[in-house]
């Protein structure tokens, strides 16, 4: 904070037992000024940042505070995972094998799997998902329409402590599992919206799969859907190159601009992927003020070409409204959007264009901006008074961090996601000396272990052994044989 600066969010004392100074920290704010204050104390209360000054003052301000040491750390605004499939694959990370075509992953590997998983099993997956990205410091996930059981899915999250918006699997492409007529597919979506509190930190959104999978009968009811309910809606589009070549085949035109004949672009829609876009594209995108969530961890590891078409660091020049996502976990693989912001900005600078994408644009894009393209950035996606309190604590006393950088390169350039030692949302400590709080991290590994098998022999999936795996015996036990 600059010298003379006082501190912000009034001055008299407050007396509540519901609260938390997170102390002495260097706090990125991401605010407008993108100011950073040195050794700042944040006072939490009601799961809002209520205040920010200097300790000393605080300290008299919330005498029966908890304080969260957070000396030689710096703090950051919770990260913004716009798109991160939560059911299924977490049982099944780093298993579908990586020299297939995403077409056959999904079909071949993933859809026998869904189609396999029950409630049980999504609830896992989505606890897997939430305690995965916490420990990231990714606070808050939005999940992109496969959620066959979303009411498990928001349970598992919810008992996390993410802030997440679920929606139920949503299309009607005939013979594909989950699907029904579009009337139905849009019941199925309100049904869920209400019955997910609007208050709670895991609430309803509309989703849909997308892709050429879905109806411009869905896709319209969908969009009145969330205007009605006043919620977001999300969907898959031209990750790769398959789905212009559908749409041109189908109605004679690419894919974003169909949708915007249709009427349905517009700011609640976050588009997953956008990659293979054309002039026409990038323009309807930017006059409608859609969102794009972008997974380059995704195009990277699926081989969708990202770097001869992706145009995402362009969408954000023209004033596009980006977030970032980590996709699933066979495809993008890792919840960790500071590693998302080094392969978006990475990508960029391979261009080697002279206005590539910036670390600190790729930190706002992982929070504020982000915050923005999922319509909450009202609440959440910077340090300041009168937001929700998402929090997270980075220890840079490691090795990794000596000497300190320059911060929004040391965050994005640097690794900076292993040393997320503390996470709040809403006012809660989350994630505490990088240990979840609120599940028991030994019962969900054996439990993820356990279901993970079980789930893969009733769809009859084996995981290839790549490299032959040998187990060591010994000498007492071989003379046992
Ligand atoms: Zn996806």
């Amino acid at each position: 904070m600059a010298e003379g600066d006082g501190w912000e969010g009034g001055d008299s004392a407050v007396s509540t037992v519901d609260a938390m100074l997170v102390m002495n920290g260097d706090v990125v704010t991401m605010d407008t000024q993108r100011r950073i204050l040195t050794e700042a104390t944040i006072a939490v209360a009601n799961g809002s940042i209520v205040a920010i000054g200097h300790a000393d003052d605080l300290r008299a301000r919330f005498p029966q505070a908890d304080v969260l040491d957070a000396t030689a750390c710096m703090v950051i605004p919770g990260l913004i995972n716009a798109h991160q499939h939560a059911t299924v694959d977490p049982l099944v990370r780093s298993m579908i094998p990586d020299d297939i075509s995403s077409t056959e992953a999904i079909f071949r590997w993933l859809m026998p799997l869904h189609e396999q998983a029950d409630g049980d099993d999504d609830e896992l997956a989505a606890t897997l998902t939430a305690v995965d990205c916490l420990t990231r410091g990714v606070t808050t996930l939005l999940e992109p329409g496969t959620t066959a059981h979303p009411l498990r899915v928001a349970a598992g999250l919810s008992a996390v402590g993410i802030r997440a918006r679920v929606g139920c699997w949503g299309w009607d492409a005939e013979g594909m599992p989950f699907a029904a007529p579009a009337a139905e597919t849009i019941a199925r979506q309100e049904e869920t919206v209400k019955k997910l509190p609007r208050s709670a930190l895991v609430t309803g959104w509309v989703t849909l799969v997308g892709h050429d999978l879905v109806s411009d009968e869905l896709f319209t009811g969908a969009s009145e859907l969330a205007t009605r309910l006043d919620t977001g809606l999300t969907w898959h589009m031209s990750p790769h190159g398959a789905d212009a070549a559908a749409y041109l085949k189908r109605c004679g035109q690419r894919p974003i601009v169909h949708l915007d004949r249709l009427g349905v672009l517009g700011p609640r829609l976050v588009l997953g992927h956008a990659v293979h876009i054309d002039d026409d594209e990038l323009e309807a995108i930017v006059r409608t003020g859609t969102a794009v969530a972008s997974c380059p961890g995704a195009y990277l590891r699926l081989g969708q070409e990202y770097g001869r078409f992706g145009r995402h660091g362009e969408l954000v020049r023209r004033g596009g409204r980006i977030a970032l996502g980590c996709d699933s976990h066979n495809a993008g693989d890792v919840p960790d959007v500071l590693h998302a912001a080094y392969l978006l900005t990475a990508l960029e600078h391979d261009r080697g264009d002279s206005g590539a994408l910036r670390a600190g644009e790729a930190l706002a894009i992982a929070t504020i901006d982000g915050a923005r393209a999922v319509g909450m950035s009202d609440q959440i996606g910077s340090i300041e008074v009168g937001k929700a309190a998402d929090l997270v604590v980075l220890d840079t006393s490691g090795p990794g961090w000596v000497p300190r950088g320059e911060p929004t390169k040391h965050l994005v350039w640097g690794g900076a996601s292993t040393s997320v030692r503390d996470v709040l949302v809403d006012g809660r400590v989350v994630v505490r000396d990088r240990e979840v709080q609120n599940v028991d991290a030994t019962e969900l590994r054996q439990e993820a272990a356990t279901r993970s098998a079980m789930l893969r022999s009733r769809a009859r999936i084996e995981v290839p052994h790549i490299w032959p795996e040998v187990a060591i015996v010994s000498h007492r036990d071989r003379r046992a044989r």
